[in-house]
């Protein structure tokens, strides 16, 4: 594709008004800025050379597309967060990259025990800083964000049990919802269940990474043991019919993420991605980004794909941006205000694109 029509295509795309329900804030973290934290702290990172501190920070071309490449940048990006400031700087910009973007609802997942590691902050005052950024940043950039608590299955329960025990305590400050994410192919979900019970108990959503790097009986697992109502990825649910008859029948909504499945080696390009058999087979699929900067995309990007790699005409991507408000862990009145905001600014931005 030409300079010229690539361009007009960025500006299409980045028009649309969006819904992300699926994305990592430290794995959405500008490159420009971690140049600077390095510089300011002398962190032992290659920050004299952007393309190599690139390198160790977001997937490259070369490198191997497989999940242990894909969590090597987390672990590398765990280094940065050295103050309370940084980490409220970060989520600023996260937030504004998002609106930037044209999204306009977000829910923005976070991993206390991430933030935490380096200079050993309390998990409940690092909670605190990201929810007080989170909802400052959405006022001045004009975005609606709400969080999600993730927590890992490769750490112990007791640190998720502390996490989400703290995110019930923060539901106010706008945490509404927890998710269980990590190494699914190698880690159980079923010690969790007791917490996120209690998690769903006290009125927080729950959403599982689960059919990604894991077969398709971790989405039943995710569903019948976990009491899923989101399943994050869970794109492998098609090796199975009884999970995709399941999954269909409870209403699941899957928090697809083409570009980051690829990149991962969960599908083996782009263009096979089946994202498109999930939705004739009746799932509620929407499209996210997981980790913008380290797949170096934009929500915008991955709807791209969808209308001109994975055959998707506009009302489909209408319907896949609305069924994502809908699956939104917004309360009732708020959800059904957000549906019908976007259906408007949706059918508008329709009548102004066909006329141009
Ligand atoms: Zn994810």
């Amino acid at each position: 594709m030409s300079q010229e029509p690539r361009q007009r295509h960025r500006v299409f795309y980045k028009s649309i008004p969006k819904v992300e329900l699926h994305r990592h804030l430290e794995g959405s973290l500008r490159l420009s800025t971690m140049i600077e934290i390095a510089r300011e702290f002398d962190l032992d990172v290659p920050y004299r050379d952007t393309e190599k501190l690139r390198a160790m920070l977001q997937v490259q071309e070369g490198d191997p597309f497989t999940h242990q490449n894909f969590l090597s940048k987390f672990q590398s990006l765990r280094l940065f967060y050295q103050t309370p400031e940084v980490i409220k700087r970060l989520t600023r910009e996260v937030v504004a990259d998002a609106a930037e973007d044209g999204i306009r609802y977000m829910e923005l997942r976070f991993t206390p025990v991430a933030l935490t590691r380096i200079k050993d902050f309390s998990l409940g005052d690092a909670m605190k800083w990201v929810i007080a950024s989170t909802n400052e940043a959405s006022e001045e950039y004009g975005i609606k964000t709400r969080l999600i608590a993730s927590t890992n299955r490769h750490e112990s329960v007791e640190l998720a049990s502390e996490v989400i025990h703290l995110a019930i305590d923060f539901k106010d400050g706008g945490i509404v919802g927890i998710d269980l994410a990590g190494d699914e192919a190698n880690f159980p979900g079923e010690p969790f269940a007791p917490i996120i019970k209690e998690a769903k108990q006290a009125g927080l959503h729950v959403t599982i990474h689960a059919g990604e790097w894991g077969g398709a009986d971790n989405v039943i697992e995710a569903i019948e043991k976990l009491g899923a109502e989101r399943i994050g990825h869970g794109v492998r649910v098609m090796e199975n019919p009884n999970a995709v008859a399941l999954a269909r029948e409870k209403q699941v909504t899957f928090e697809v993420c083409p570009t980051s499945n690829y990149q991962s080696g969960v599908v083996p390009s782009l263009n096979e991605h089946p994202l498109p058999q999930m939705i004739k087979e009746g799932l509620d699929a929407t499209i996210n980004t997981d980790d913008p900067s380290i797949s170096q995309i934009e929500l915008s990007d991955e709807y791209e794909l969808a209308c001109e790699g994975l055959g998707f005409t506009l009302p489909d991507l209408r319907e896949s941006i609305l069924d994502a408000a809908r699956a939104s862990f917004l309360d009732k009145v708020e959800r059904k205000a957000l549906v019908d905001s976007l259906t408007k600014d949706i059918a508008d931005w329709t009548t102004k694109n066909s006329k141009d």
